[in-house]
């Protein structure tokens, strides 16, 4: 078996209001896929974490050196494409277009072998996942408490066990926020604030003490990535659990984070920091300094079904296996495509999420919704 072809596929869509998080505007949605074709017929679907266009680029770079390999050799494969940008590129948008085309390979493996990814990493361990909402971004022109206490509420109606906001603009107003959610959601459902690393430490140390109040499971990205030492800071002086470790890509990127525990809950992203090849690694060395791992989710259905098959196979911590089960990040912001784009929406039921078991990522691309969804002139 030989690969023939390596395609990426730029998907667009003007929002009608836009949004934003404390570091990045939302004013269209764009995520690029991978497809990768076989001289056998078969072919595997990836995605690649951030910004579409140049993601794409960082692909067929990498393409030459795909073409007429055996698609099965995973490892090989990631290591010659790694080193091949190594010197200027040890994180960022070369892993993440890595983890793109890593995705894509496995997802012929499993079709190869007529089997789930989840099989191929080891076995399924659990069959389904609660759903987390992700939402409650600030907007123009809208009563920010007002607009994200309604949509709360709306994610509490739904069945939703748990759900994570944006905070990491104001302090004051951010506190004001959480406030009215926890009001709105009632005592028992799970409440998570993410800042963006939109504060420096002092501000996340006493928006951390003066939340914790309000029941908060944890604080993603309290600070900016690069800087560790004032993860170590923020968690040591407030009580919130931290949480962390979307933009930290690679084994050696989650390295030192794992290994200083900066972090409670460490957040690889699956088409982010390297795909299966490199995500199987990254679990093993939490799993060795005893840092929780919930992955990072953020894009269409193929990475939803990435993230998936990566959760089935996620051991569990023993000797209380449910109490830590991970949980899955559901994006709840308008993206028209997100679903569109295959046959069986990857949707949930009350907070639940079945975990697709057809072969490899376990789900097939509506070829009519990606065209629609193109982006013009890609
Ligand atoms: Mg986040």
């Amino acid at each position: 078996m030989k690969i023939i072809s390596v395609q990426t596929h730029i998907l667009d869509f003007k929002l009608e209001t836009a949004f934003e998080s404390a570091s990045a505007r939302f004013d269209r949605r764009q995520h690029v896929l991978v497809e990768i074709s076989c001289d056998n017929g078969l072919t595997g679907w990836g995605e690649c974490l951030g910004p579409a266009l140049p993601n794409a680029s960082v692909v067929q770079a990498y393409t030459p050196m795909l073409i007429g390999r055996n698609p099965l050799e995973t490892e090989k494969i990631w290591i010659e494409l790694y080193n091949a940008l190594r010197d200027q590129g040890q994180r960022g948008l070369t892993v993440t277009a890595l983890s793109g085309i890593d995705i894509a390979l496995w997802d012929i493996k499993g079709k190869q072998f007529d089997v789930p990814v989840s099989t191929l990493l080891g076995g399924r361990f659990r069959e389904s996942v609660k759903a987390y909402a992700t939402g409650s971004f600030r907007k123009d022109g809208v009563d920010r408490v007002a607009d994200i206490t309604r949509e709360v509420a709306c994610y509490r109606k739904e069945g939703f066990h748990a759900v994570k906001i944006k905070i990491g603009f104001d302090v004051e107003e951010d506190l004001q926020v959480i406030a009215a959610v926890r009001e709105a959601i009632g005592p028992d459902m799970r409440l998570m604030i993410d800042a963006n690393h939109g504060y420096d430490a002092l501000e996340a140390i006493e928006v951390g003490r003066r939340a914790a109040h309000y029941k908060v499971d944890w604080f993603e990205e309290p600070v900016l990535p690069e800087l560790l030492d004032a993860y170590s800071e923020v968690k040591a002086r407030q009580p919130i659990p931290v949480a962390g470790g979307e933009t930290w890509h690679g084994r050696w990127g989650m390295k030192d984070p794992i290994e200083q525990r900066r972090v409670d809950i460490l957040q690889p992203d699956i088409c982010g920091t390297g795909g299966f090849t490199e995500g199987r690694r990254i679990i093993d060395l939490a799993a060795l300094h005893g840092v929780r791992v919930i992955p990072h989710v953020w894009g269409t259905a193929v990475q939803i079904a990435a993230s998936l098959q990566f959760m089935a196979a996620l051991p569990p911590n023993p000797p209380r296996p449910s109490a830590l089960e991970p949980i899955l990040e559901f994006d709840r912001t308008e993206n028209p495509f997100r679903q569109a784009i295959v046959t069986k929406p990857l949707e949930h039921t009350n907070g639940i999420v079945h975990i697709p078991n057809g072969p490899g990522l376990g789900i097939e691309i509506d070829h009519g919704a990606l065209s629609q969804w193109r982006l013009k002139n890609d």
